[in-house]
């Protein structure tokens, strides 16, 4: 039979040949030299600079923006499909570049904002033209207000280069450089980092067990330098606000995440109350694999299922036909993906792990790409709704100026959750064969099991870490004691056995760009939950406030977003409360499905 759908993207439409395109050689020195001279103009902008003169550089900024985002996509995509590109890696150099210089015009931008007067401020924000992203105007202001001065800041850019991101490198090679002793097919192996994590799905326990021994063993091992990374991150951030008198370490990544404290509290303690509803699932599966308590290495562990596999144009029709039951425009959006090849999907060497969605934001068309490697398995199928998902996002808001479509983290994976579950659904309920039907259902409470308990834990350990810091640096051991003790609280003592240096294992705790990588993954996932408990209870005719909501992502505060258009107080805890019920059905069906 021929294939109806090609598994290659198309890339050339945005610039022909690839990493030897000239176009895109010429976009570069294009974007070297605009946004450096759109930052003189900024830094020389009068105090009573009128409307005009800020919408016109506000057109420009935006539109610096767009290229420059464009930029980054198609080289991410040119790496990703061929990791040997060294001509594409060598230009992502060049876009790194491109990125920080736009973000220096960001600071100056943010300082122009600031110097305005609230009068003139609140003039330009009310201009029509104007006004659609007087949100993101004012949080860009405030965001100027509550750092230092900008000579300041400017030096603390600078100096972050090799204070600050420095020890996220120092980590990432400590990482690539290890090797994980292991046996397997009667062969001593040694594994990366990478390579050592993925035998943890091994439906074989005593493998599993083998696989944490060691991966623990090879972390103790690295721990003393990893403890001294972690503890210079964190004294520099601490440091950094205490100069910008910043009393709490949540103020930052709140801020991003565009959340209150408020919500965040709730979401914790709606989550925790719930816990309990869990415990089944962790007793039968227990029972399940034939042990008294499950160990941390068995909580994600796959249950036997069957090998059935699908064909990518099998996967195409089943996703597009349960999207047209909940939404026809994101079926129609699913259907234009695969039609005019928006999608990297080939199963073949070279390519790098992993799948993303990233957007082209270039003339409004709402054009993007997914990358993955579709190997037929219900997990692939997942993934590529989960894509499709955040494409349909960036497609929803394609015109809307840039400032007004930077969603932040949080609400990043409300589209890509919502889809997927729609399809994760569907095949749960036409599975045929009850095995299949049951490891479906496991995978889907195991991915709430991580969301609540897995990330609270990460969660509780940051926010007692930088309690502990403030005192100064903390040893490796205590590092280890924090970890565990925030396992042991976020599984509600589940376990048999955890893991103390998932500190250290777990990169998301060394990136500089984002503090506390936890939490928005849990609101997302829930706030998409609970979303679809909407969608579930209004049917077809939801569809249109789906969208309106995905259109506001980035120009209100989440509790807004869910007021406005929801209709619901995110600082209270029934829309969470909700989310969790159908958690907790997924646990009954569980039980009922597994009882004999
Ligand atoms: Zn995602």
């Amino acid at each position: 039979m021929t294939q109806k759908y090609e598994m290659n993207w198309d890339l050339d439409v945005f610039f022909e040949g690839g990493s030897s395109s000239s176009a895109f050689a010429e976009l570069l020195e294009q974007l070297k030299s605009e946004i450096p001279a759109l930052k003189k103009e900024l830094e020389l902008m009068k105090e009573d600079a009128g409307v005009e003169i800020w919408h016109d550089l506000l057109v420009r900024y935006q539109k610096l923006m767009s290229l420059t985002l464009q930029s980054y996509s198609f080289v991410d995509c040119l790496t990703s499909a061929n990791v040997k590109d060294d001509k594409a890696k060598n230009l992502g150099g060049h876009v790194q570049a491109i990125h920080a210089d736009l973000l220096a015009a960001s600071t100056v931008l943010e300082a122009g904002l600031a110097k305005l007067s609230d009068e003139s401020f609140n003039a330009l924000i009310s201009d029509a033209k104007i006004e659609r992203i007087a949100f993101n105007l004012a949080e860009k202001r405030k965001a100027s207000l509550d750092k230092l001065a900008p000579a300041a800041e400017e030096l603390v850019g600078d100096l972050s280069v090799s204070g600050y991101h420095a020890w996220s490198d120092v980590y990432s090679s400590v990482v690539g450089r290890m090797e994980i002793p292991f046996e397997e097919d009667g062969e001593e192996k040694k594994l990366s980092v990478g390579q050592m994590f993925t035998r943890f799905q091994s439906p074989d326990r005593e493998v599993r067990k083998d696989v944490f021994a060691r991966w623990q063993a090879a972390w103790e091992n690295e721990a003393e330098l990893i403890a001294l990374a972690l503890n210079n991150l964190a004294g520099y951030r601490l440091a950094l606000y205490k100069h910008r008198k910043w009393d709490s370490v949540l103020k930052e990544p709140l801020e991003m995440n565009r959340m209150s404290e408020e919500t965040l509290t709730t979401m914790w303690e709606t989550i925790s109350q719930n816990k309990h509803r869990l415990t089944p699932f962790f007793e039968r599966k227990a029972k399940m694999i034939g042990v008294e308590k499950l160990s941390w290495y068995d909580v994600d562990a796959p249950l036997p299922a069957g090998s059935s596999k699908v064909s990518f144009d099998e996967a195409a029709t089943f996703i597009t036909e349960q999207f047209e039951q909940f939404n026809p425009q994101m079926a129609e959006f699913a259907k234009m993906n695969f039609e005019d090849r928006w999608i990297e999907a080939e199963d073949r060497p070279g390519k790098r792990p992993g799948g993303f969605m990233t957007d082209f934001p270039v003339n409004n068309k709402g054009e993007s790409r997914i990358f993955m490697t579709f190997a037929g398995t219900p997990g692939c199928v997942s993934t590529l709704a989960h894509e499709l998902g955040h494409g349909y996002h960036t497609y929803v808001i394609r015109d809307l100026p840039m400032l007004a479509q930077r969603y932040a983290m949080n609400v990043a994976e409300t589209a890509s959750t919502f889809a997927e579950m729609i399809v994760i659904d569907a095949a749960i309920t036409k599975a045929t064969d009850k095995e299949e039907k049951v490891a479906l259902l496991a995978e889907k409470i195991q991915s709430a099991i991580a969301f609540c308990m897995n990330i609270h834990a990460r969660f509780l350990f940051e926010t007692k870490f930088y309690a502990a810091r403030k005192n100064g640096p903390v040893s490796k051991d205590s590092l280890n004691e924090l970890m565990e003790q925030a396992q042991k609280d976020a599984f509600i003592n589940l376990l048999d056995e955890y893991l103390p240096t998932f500190w250290a294992s777990k990169l998301h705790f060394y990136g500089t760009d984002v503090p506390f990588y936890n939490f928005p993954y849990t609101f997302g996932y829930l706030f998409s939950t609970g979303i679809y408990a909407r969608a579930l209870a209004e049917g077809p005719s939801f569809a249109d406030k789906y969208d309106a909501l995905l259109k506001d992502t980035a120009s209100m505060s989440v509790e807004e977003l869910a007021s406005r258009h929801l209709g619901v107080d995110l600082t209270k805890p029934d829309f969470w409360q909700d989310a969790l019920d159908l958690v907790a059905a997924d646990v009954e069906e569980f039980l009922a499905l597994t009882n004999e």
